[in-house]
């Protein structure tokens, strides 16, 4: 067969999906290659992981006896059959983003589903272990981990141990649940190679400080460039923009008070108040914030 691809998303990440077909269908002898307006193609997949708002949908191909599409982009109930999610993926379809790094999932679903995310609608309301490190490590020098909510599976400490073992130099794309740490991952966790670590304070109604505290007196780690939090904002209809404020300030203050470097994301930015958005500028330029830990003494002309 003749294979074509189409990744609807920017190229700035690689799209593990298309990694893996392409590497299941060059095993069965097809030729594959990202699709062109001048060769005919007996399928075509398009994949695309994000929604209308980030991806725009992209005109379907004619040079084709068929076309499949997956991805989150274009509904939930799409999933790769096993046999192709437990192929080595295809890492030369991006040889310069996937140079000595290897991408994959330990384990899928988490038992949080926070209503802003579709993990637990797409993948299960738990985090199950879903394939061994050695399945898509070959030795590279960094792993990017794409793992939903590690700490949350029953096997998180084998699985870390392995992570440690391996000497990579291993980036948790999705951040860490700060409410599952514990003494003992922690110790883990410390022995693995990580330039930073991430977490998220999204909801504002939970009050998440003694995790925090607790993190940094088991870790031990000084520096806050290297423990970062992502800090959602303007989520839920029954805040006021006064409101939404005070409680976006009050996580970055304590964040910033523990040491951490929290990073402001805004939910539907476009309809956010304009006091968010600046919060978001004063915050998320390291310089500004800083120089000026007071907010309402920020002067967005100078930031
Ligand atoms: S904890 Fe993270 S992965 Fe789990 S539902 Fe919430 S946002 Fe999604």
């Amino acid at each position: 067969m003749h294979i074509g691809l189409i990744d609807a998303d920017s190229h700035h990440f690689p799209n593990l999906a298309l990694m893996k077909l392409s590497a299941w269908h060059k095993a069965r002898g097809d030729t594959v290659e990202w699709w062109s307006g001048f060769s005919q193609y007996d399928r075509v997949y398009i994949s695309k992981v994000f929604d209308e708002t980030y991806s725009p949908d992209i005109l379907e191909p004619v040079n084709t006896r068929e076309i499949i599409k997956g991805g989150t982009g274009y509904g939930l109930d799409n999933r790769l059959p096993d046999e192709v999610e437990h192929v080595y993926p295809d890492y030369s379809l991006y040889p310069k983003l996937t140079k000595e790094t290897a991408y994959g999932f330990l384990t899928r679903g988490c038992p949080r589903a926070c209503s802003f995310c579709i993990v637990a609608e797409k993948e299960g309301r738990a985090s199950k272990k879903v394939a061994d490190l050695s399945e898509w490590w070959y030795g590279q020098k960094y792993i990017k981990l794409l793992d939903p909510n590690l700490l949350a599976c029953p096997e998180h400490m084998d699985l870390l141990g392995k992570l440690a073992d391996s000497g990579a130099w291993v980036d948790f794309t999705q951040g860490l649940d700060v409410r599952l740490t514990n003494a003992r991952n922690v110790e883990l966790i410390r022995c693995i190679r990580t330039k930073n670590i991430h977490f998220a304070w999204d909801n504002p109604a939970q009050d998440l400080t003694e995790h925090f505290q607790q993190f940094k007196d088991l870790s031990g780690i000084k520096d806050y460039r290297k423990l970062g939090v992502y800090v959602l904002t303007n989520y839920g209809d029954g805040e006021t923009p006064e409101e939404k404020l005070e409680n976006a300030l009050r996580r970055i203050n304590t964040l910033r008070d523990l040491g951490y470097s929290p990073y402001v994301m805004i939910y539907d930015k476009p309809h956010a108040p304009r006091a968010i958005r600046l919060v978001q500028r004063w915050c998320n330029n390291r310089l500004v914030f800083g120089a000026e830990p007071d907010f309402y003494k920020f002067d967005p002309k100078r930031g």
